[in-house]
């Protein structure tokens, strides 16, 4: 029989440390938010391939869309001869995207490559150089992209030097005592010591950090942003890879701040699983790049296209944005509760819709933060079939991404797997 074990020592002999995986359990199947592994265990799925699976695994609508494609061609490249569905998608996108502008899109595949042509494009409106990102935040893994990034291991460390031009301002977060004024403050001090604002082509934010621990940025620091860049004629760009598509409640989290972004990046639960980005933006802004400036080969490519229409589709029939809100509102109130129990080792616990976490400290003490528990109930939850996400600058945060479909049974049957390991390992 093919084993869990066999398949971990065969991968480890050919895929390289650097690409590690959280547990060596390799699913064979998988349905909405359940998934089973090749020795044919159970587990519930906490992660949803990192806020991908939006939809749920293999939503019946998302695989009739991507067949019906496959069935009339997979590839023609969207820069060469392009397809209906890549013209209906962005449609949608455009529409979807927060504020009045007008608005156009690109594609491309990935996330980094999305907020690296966010920059690409705010560069080319600004004429300048500069781009500001904040501690904690994560961007991606590209060259570019981890210069933004705000987190050294293990992101970094190893891999400079970084492009220049990048400079970083402190994430508001009031768990840990930085305060709005505190950020602003700082940002100022970027102004005055480093860079001058008239050299900045963008600010880029997460309106909820993700890798970074779940940080929500209040709406009144996006607000003031928003002010600061039309002072100085700077792109503001909000990165909704991981807070987009009703994860947060919303269709994008940026819509909690009533700011409308220059530019924002979308990806991950986009297309349901398939390799899909795209950035959106208003139309004069992302115009100012020249024709062949912008995209890749596999940008947009038509089955990802018709993934994304099952699932925007899905979204609204589903009213997904509403089972955020109904999901992370049941699994607070549980979290909540097992802090009563934990009030040592679980130092808050917090949501903006379905982008839950709870962050695992000692002596209930938020600034002595417990990455090794944090580290123990994920490696246990997957042995006891439930599939757990840690992240964090202190990498002591476990974050809950279920699917937006999941049943409200299956989240307690998850709880209550999480209630049992706090219980074993929380001493
Ligand atoms: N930005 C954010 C906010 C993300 O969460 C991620 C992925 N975790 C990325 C960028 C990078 O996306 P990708 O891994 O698809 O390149």
């Amino acid at each position: 029989m093919t084993t869990n074990a066999s398949l971990q020592a065969r991968k480890e002999k050919v895929i390289a440390v650097g690409q590690g995986n959280l547990a060596p359990v390799y699913v064979e199947r998988a349905e909405n938010a359940e998934m089973w592994d090749v020795e044919g265990n159970r587990y519930i799925d906490f992660a949803a391939g990192i806020a991908v699976n939006n939809t749920g695994h293999s939503h019946p609508k998302v695989i009739e869309a991507v067949k019906a494609q496959l069935d009339k061609f997979s590839h023609t490249c969207v820069m060469v001869t392009p397809y209906e569905p890549a013209v209906a998608l962005a449609e949608k996108l455009v529409a979807a995207a927060p504020g009045d502008s007008e608005k156009k899109a690109i594609y491309v595949t990935t996330g980094a490559e999305a907020v690296e042509n966010c920059v690409k494009i705010a560069r080319s409106h600004t004429g300048r150089p500069g781009v500001i990102a904040f501690n904690g935040g994560f961007h991606g893994r590209t060259n570019l992209t981890m210069g933004l990034t705000g987190k050294v291991v293990p992101y970094k460390a190893s891999f400079g030097p970084f492009p220049a031009g990048i400079f970083h301002a402190p994430y508001p977060n009031e768990y840990h005592g930085v305060s709005i004024k505190d950020s602003l403050k700082a940002l100022n001090m970027l102004f005055t010591c480093d860079i001058e604002p008239s050299q900045v082509a963008a600010i880029i934010i997460e309106p909820v950090q993700g890798e970074g621990g779940f940080y929500q940025a209040p709406a009144e620091f996006v607000q003031e942003l928003r002010k600061i860049c039309d002072q100085h004629g700077i792109m503001l760009i909000a990165d909704e890879i991981q807070t987009g598509f009703a994860r947060t409640g919303k269709m994008f989290a940026t819509e909690y701040t009533g700011v409308e972004p220059d530019l924002m990046t979308m990806a991950k639960g986009i297309a349901g699983g398939f390799p899909l980005a795209a950035v959106v933006g208003k139309s004069e802004v992302m115009d100012s790049a020249p024709a062949g400036g912008l995209g890749g080969t596999y940008a947009g490519a038509p089955m990802a296209c018709a993934a994304a229409l099952a699932v925007l589709e899905i979204i609204e029939e589903d009213k997904l944005a509403d089972r955020a809100l109904e999901i992370g509102g049941h699994m607070n109130q549980r979290l909540s509760a097992l802090k009563e129990q934990f009030p040592q080792q679980i130092g808050t616990v917090r949501n903006l819709g379905a982008m839950i976490a709870m962050e695992l400290v000692q002596e209930g003490d938020s600034e002595q933060p417990n990455p090794e528990l944090t580290k123990a109930l994920v490696a246990e939850a997957s042995k006891r079939g439930l599939i757990l996400l840690s992240c964090g600058i202190r990498g002591n945060v476990i974050r809950f991404l279920p699917a937006l479909t999941t049943p409200l049974a299956i989240i307690d049957e998850g709880m209550d797997i999480l209630a049992g390991l706090m219980a074993d390992l929380a001493k």
